[in-house]
């Protein structure tokens, strides 16, 4: 009993000393902007920074969701400011996460010896969540051509010169089969992309085609044509190079009339590639199979909707790819890419956004199960490009549907997502047999 007391007086002592050095640590306070404000454009982040006695402040920092580190700068007295650009986030729940440090302290709670008070540096954080909205711009591109250096004609050069001047297409990439390509051919490619690419008017990228019998997938801004002919070790080398990746023409049956099949060695998936491996062709029935496949396959797969041109019509097909970006800059769409901010669209100006909880298409997202918004926007200039239906997939069965019948129109379900992993994309139907696939929006539910 008399032990228990005791014990219990030292536990009270040394919560006590711990209360104490607590409120006399530095502390960090976001002042601007507030928790839970909804945030677009430029955003002047300010917070305010206290140091004990003893302490110099070494720097202030803000961090983003994004991985930017961005130093902030005295204001006055105690406050720190820095201007975030809030169109490199993407869109939905982010935290802003601003961390003080510190040199030094109080002297007394250090051993005098050690003497080492100058060199050891604390940190202090403070964090607020905000919601972050931007609109995106939509831009209009193929990712998937040949030139004559690979069962097409022409010359890459060619290829980017009609993309861009008579397709207009806002994005564009030169694909050709990589067992086909010379070294030389491909320098050209690439030497080609850098000549055509002028961020604001026409973004180039260039990639290739890896072609074997289990499919045809392409890897962009390739350093080199050659790749490794084994699935599972192509999958580790894109992983390890990084190298954006692209699921050509898929399928689940044997397409009749070619003699490779096209399920990748049955979709199975790889960790490493799931990274890279950010887009899948999905243009007509066969291939939204093949893209349900992927996706209950684990892979982390967008919409894409190249046209796989083998002519001189560069871009002047019936399927597009469409890439939100905050910019026509290659870092943006590529950016869009990574993000699998994309759809596959048979329409050369149906705008459509895809979003569940606010969040962008593409998007992971964490959530307590229940139920959610899935926002669907779709937007035609052309009054008679009239959307017949609009359906919504949840884990690759149809979970809701509307008949807008109207070219324009906006569309909020609420959707339940279970405890486990979830993904949703939408497919829509317009007049004249013109189909449209979001990318998903993966929901992990606890
Ligand atoms: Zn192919
Ligand atoms: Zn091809």
């Amino acid at each position: 009993m008399r032990i228990r007391r005791l014990l219990s007086f030292a536990w009270y002592a040394a919560l006590v000393a711990l209360s104490g050095a607590l409120a006399s640590a530095a502390s960090v306070e976001i002042l601007a902007p507030s928790a839970g404000s909804e945030l677009s454009g430029s955003v002047q982040v300010r917070a305010r920074v206290v140091v004990r006695p003893g302490e110099k402040l070494d720097k202030v920092i803000l961090e983003t969701s994004r991985g930017d580190i961005l130093r902030m700068a005295p204001l006055f007295a105690d406050t720190f400011e820095v201007t975030l650009d809030t169109t490199r986030l993407r869109n939905g729940r982010q935290a802003l996460v601003v961390t003080a440090s510190a040199k030094g302290g109080d002297e007394s709670t250090l051993h005098p010896k050690e003497n080492a008070w100058e060199s050891i540096i604390r940190n202090w954080a403070a964090e607020i969540p905000v919601r972050v909205s931007n609109p995106y711009h939509y831009y209009w591109g193929d990712l998937h051509a040949h030139t004559s250096y690979s069962t097409g004609s022409g010359l890459p050069a060619d290829a980017y010169q009609f993309a861009r001047d008579k397709a207009r297409l806002d994005f564009f990439a030169v694909t050709d089969h990589s067992p086909l390509l010379t070294l030389e051919e491909h320098e050209d490619t690439v030497a080609q992309a850098e000549r055509f690419n002028q961020p604001g008017r026409f973004v180039t990228l260039w990639g290739v085609e890896a072609t074997e019998s289990w499919g045809h997938i392409n890897f962009y801004m390739t350093p080199s044509p050659r790749l490794p002919s084994n699935l599972d070790l192509l999958y580790r080398a894109a992983g390890d190079m990084m190298l954006l990746g692209h699921f050509n023409h898929p399928s689940v049956e044997p397409v009749p009339g070619r003699t490779w099949r096209d399920d990748f060695e049955g979709f199975h998936y790889s960790p490493a590639a799931d990274r890279v491996m950010a887009m899948v062709e999905v243009r007509n029935e066969r291939e939204e199979q093949a893209y349900i496949a992927l996706l209950d396959a684990g892979w982390h797969v967008g919409a894409a909707g190249d046209e796989d041109h083998h002519d001189r019509k560069w871009g002047l097909g019936k399927t597009w790819t469409v890439a939100l970006a905050r910019e026509l800059s290659r870092e943006a769409i590529l950016d869009a890419l990574w993000s699998r901010r994309t759809y596959s669209t048979a329409d050369r100006n149906l705008q459509l956004n895809f979003t569940v909880d606010g969040e962008d298409m593409g998007s992971r997202i964490t959530r307590r199960a229940g139920t959610y918004t899935c926002m669907v926007t779709l937007q035609d200039p052309d009054p008679d490009q009239v959307i017949d239906r609009i359906d919504l997939f949840l884990d690759g069965h149809p979970a809701a549907s509307e008949r807008p019948k109207l070219a324009s129109y906006a569309w909020s379900v609420p959707i339940e997502f279970t405890p486990g992993r979830h993904y949703v994309f939408v497919r829509v139907k317009q007049a004249g047999e013109k189909t449209t696939w979001s990318s998903p929006v993966w929901v992990e539910a606890y």
